[in-house]
């Protein structure tokens, strides 16, 4: 058993290792966490394309981060979640 998290997207609850795992450490990098080790204040997010899309979005990241995304991030990101297979 794996502890359950809520998706920052939906808010459906999710095995831990179901969802995906980003993370915002204390220099204030964000970064998806795929191993699910990094500290930091985590978030989760469904592994699917519906919750990725939502959660990339710009307001709604900046949102939920509680902080402004710049561009670079913002595309970072976007290619870090691409690349994840399904
Ligand atoms: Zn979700």
């Amino acid at each position: 058993m794996f502890p359950v998290r809520t998706c920052c997207v939906c808010k459906s609850k999710n095995e831990k290792n179901k969802l995906l795992k980003i993370v915002k450490n204390k220099n204030g990098k964000i970064e998806l966490d795929l191993m699910q080790n990094k500290d930091g204040r985590g978030l989760y997010v469904c592994n699917k394309d519906e919750c990725k899309n939502k959660f990339l979005e710009k307001k709604h990241l900046s949102k939920v981060l509680r902080m402004k995304i710049e561009p670079d991030l913002y595309e970072e990101l976007k290619i870090e979640f691409d690349a994840i297979k399904k």
